[in-house]
């Protein structure tokens, strides 16, 4: 079966053929983030045109790429929520138009089980049960995975996703946006222990996480600096560290309170090389990243979702379709077979 995903939750249009029997055949993407950063973040009307304008010609480069045709695609999966509603019903609206005209399955796919999923698109994916880290620019969740739609929430950020704070603290420090690869590059030139930033909520039970105090202390630290480009650069360093740190103590407790021996990780920051350092030095845990291009939001993701869920897909009978800003992963269920 040859599952088409289609993308378009935020900023960047993403679109991808996965084969059940041969794996990923074909993908794209285009990021807006040029167009959004003279305004200093997504701005949701031009990202809702913008997918407009891409995911059509991304579709057809993907076919040529795969060198197939529409009648050949087996099921439509895209990305129903969590989002910017504006931009997820462009995606919906095409990817329901299409199945409708082909008379093929629609399913509308979460993207944070898209996240979820991603890691196991490489060649050696991890076995379920194990424990997932989500680390994207809206979400910080550790999640209890015992199966596809098996998912147990076991902490999440109570503020700022740290996606988000690495980007914050990069704006403030003049980085541009989004500054998060930029921040973590600018910390390899940093000086270790020039300054030390607290590991929020490591000090006491549980597994939910802070970060929005990290960027406070960043910018109290930078205004008490002599604003040099060292300084800067310590700043970056000693930023990341803490949260990679305060990632690093809240998996170790996530793994030890579930049992499990696999960490899978996904996300964009899960491209961060000195968190993936710290993570697989944990030891006897087996860690499982996405491939850095399935890291950030990914085409790819969404079609290998609606794949892993395709005995639910059903045809749908009616011309309409819903999409949804806010949807928590531990609403979804298990596919049941058909
Ligand atoms: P969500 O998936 O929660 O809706 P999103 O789709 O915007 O949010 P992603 O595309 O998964 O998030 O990830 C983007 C985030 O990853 C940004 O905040 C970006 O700064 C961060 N990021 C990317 N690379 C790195 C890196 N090397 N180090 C730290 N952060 C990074
Ligand atoms: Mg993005
Ligand atoms: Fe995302």
């Amino acid at each position: 079966m040859r599952v088409l995903g289609i993308e378009s939750s935020c900023d960047e249009t993403g679109i991808a053929l996965y084969d059940t029997e041969k794996g990923l055949l074909a993908h794209a993407l285009f990021s807006q983030i040029e167009m959004h950063a003279e305004y200093g973040g997504v701005v949701p009307e031009l990202a809702s045109r913008d997918h407009i304008q891409k995911t059509l010609p991304l579709m057809q480069q993907v076919l040529d790429e795969a060198g197939l045709q529409r009648k050949d695609i087996d099921a439509v999966a895209y990305t129903a929520g969590p989002g910017l509603v504006g931009a997820l019903l462009v995606g919906a609206a095409i990817g329901r138009s299409l199945a409708w005209a082909l008379n093929i399955p629609a399913l509308p796919i979460n993207h944070m089980e898209g996240h979820l999923l991603s890691p196991l698109l490489e060649a050696n994916p991890p076995a379920f049960p194990f424990v997932s880290l989500l680390i994207s620019g809206g979400h910080t969740l550790l999640v209890d995975v015992k199966g596809v739609g098996e998912y147990q929430l076991m902490g999440e950020s109570i503020d700022d996703a740290v996606g988000e704070a690495f980007d914050k603290t990069a704006k403030m420090l003049g980085l541009g946006y989004p500054g998060g690869p930029a921040l973590a590059a600018l910390a390899e030139q940093g000086q270790e222990g020039a300054y030390v930033f607290p590991r929020p909520m490591t000090n006491r039970p549980g597994l939910d996480f802070s970060f929005s105090g990290l960027k406070t202390f960043a910018l109290n630290t930078w205004h008490n600096s002599d604003k040099s480009e060292q300084a800067k650069a310590d700043i970056a360093l000693a930023f990341q560290t803490a949260a990679v740190e305060t990632l690093v103590i809240k998996c170790r407790r996530a793994l030890k309170q579930s049992g499990h021996k696999r960490l899978v990780v996904a996300g964009g920051v899960s491209a961060n090389k000195s968190l993936r350092a710290a993570l697989d030095a944990i030891p006897k845990v087996q860690v499982y990243y996405p491939q850095l291009q399935f890291c950030s939001d990914n085409g790819a993701m969404i079609a290998f979702a609606g794949a892993m869920r395709d005995q639910a897909m059903v045809m749908e009978t009616e011309a309409t379709f819903n999409v949804r800003s806010r949807w928590p992963l531990d609403e979804l269920t298990a596919p049941v077979s058909a």
